[in-house]
């Protein structure tokens, strides 16, 4: 087996796509990594940590339907809840692992999940996990194609899975349209806000914020290693589904609970977030100002109104050669490759930062030029 894993790599190598790890450079201007709002580096973040590892403990120890909770959970639940305008919320250990929870938990026989092909990895693999629980799985990208299939369902529960802000591409998810969709056929919409909250809407509640819609119809799933700036995951809805969750997510029952320090600063990153929503609008504004900066110069750039900002290159080495002169400019920003993205679309995937000064934005656009 290890030589067949070894040519593998080999072929992987020649055709660019091999992925590799590396330490961070501290010199280097970071223009790639999901930390919007400058949250965690943020002082304040940064102690809430500590002083919870203090008062709790390193980690969790046991799954929480084991050793139970300390305090501050129930805190960051009460306060996730509040701040996405649901009953209840429900912190997991990461968002990928809230994806495989709440997705195998909600499958059996009787389920047809509706999943958006760009969705993030971990949706995708819950959609396929859960087949092992008898649902079926229909992938969907336009509008159309969601409500043929959506007519054609005779299954008792349909969800309809897909990620807010998609995080290849920085686009939005038509959530008035989906929704409405969802209404007519009488289905629940699981909407994997990971990149939208923090980001999108004028106090960084996420997509329906943006979009000024509430529904109950809505389970939300987002990530507090992005915006937020700390680790783990979440689920907001109702209480009946956080209650259900509780007893068969088998991602949240048979691991340990988020570790103190995380739970600590994601806790302190909401009031940062609560306390100055500037924050929001400058990382809305700086994602603006880099793909206009970058469009005059030539680039094939995208802004939907979200951080992320690719930067289409197309071939893979191309886009390889690209990010090495921009590390060598003090830039930060990897190359994304297939089967990240789809064939002949190798990109730059910018994510833009609150926190950058005028003079970084210029740093980063300086650094795209051709000579
Ligand atoms: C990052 C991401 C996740 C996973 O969240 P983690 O907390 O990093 O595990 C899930 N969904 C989407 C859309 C993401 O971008």
């Amino acid at each position: 087996m290890w030589r067949e894993l070894q040519l593998e790599l080999a072929e992987r190598e020649l055709a660019g796509r091999k992925r590799t790890l590396r330490v961070v450079r501290d010199n280097l201007l970071d223009a790639a990594s999901n930390d919007y709002l400058g949250l965690a580096r943020h002082p304040e973040v940064i102690e809430a940590a500590c002083e919870a590892a203090r008062k709790h403990g390193a980690g969790a120890r046991a799954s929480r339907l084991v050793s139970g909770h300390f305090d501050l959970v129930e805190e960051l639940e009460r306060d996730l809840a509040r701040f996405k305008s649901t009953e209840s919320a429900l912190v997991f250990s990461s968002g990928f692992a809230a994806n495989l929870g709440v997705l195998g938990a909600l499958s059996n026989g009787e389920t047809m999940l509706l999943c958006h092909k760009r969705n993030h990895a971990s949706l995708l693999d819950g959609c396929r996990l859960a087949g092992a629980k008898g649902a079926v799985t229909r992938y969907w990208e336009s509008l159309d194609k969601l409500e043929s299939l959506l007519s054609k369902v005779a299954s008792k529960r349909k969800i309809v899975v897909a990620d807010g802000v998609f995080s290849m591409d920085g686009d939005l998810l038509p959530l008035p349209q989906v929704l409405e969709l969802c209404e007519r056929f009488d289905a629940v919409l699981l909407l994997d806000d990971a990149h939208g909250t923090g980001t999108l809407g004028a106090t960084g509640r996420g997509l329906s914020e943006q979009f000024g819609i509430h529904s109950e119809r809505i389970i939300t799933v987002g990530t507090l290693s992005k915006a937020l700036g700390s680790q783990g995951g979440f689920v907001c809805g109702p209480r009946l589904l956080i209650d259900y969750l509780v007893g068969s997510a088998g991602s949240f029952i048979y691991s340990t609970g988020l570790n103190p320090p995380a739970v600590g600063a994601a806790l302190s990153a909401l009031r940062v977030l609560e306390r100055e929503p500037e924050r929001v609008a400058r990382c809305t504004s700086n994602a603006r100002q880099l793909s206009q900066r970058l469009c005059e110069i030539g680039f094939d750039v995208r802004f939907w109104g979200s951080p992320i900002v690719p930067v289409i290159v197309g071939d893979e080495r191309a886009a390889l050669r690209l990010a090495a002169r921009l590390e060598e400019r003090g830039v930060w920003c990897p190359a994304i490759r297939p089967p990240t993205v789809a064939r002949a679309t190798a990109r730059l995937r910018l994510a833009a930062s609150s926190e950058w000064s005028r003079e970084e934005l210029e740093r980063i656009t300086v650094a795209f030029h051709r000579r």
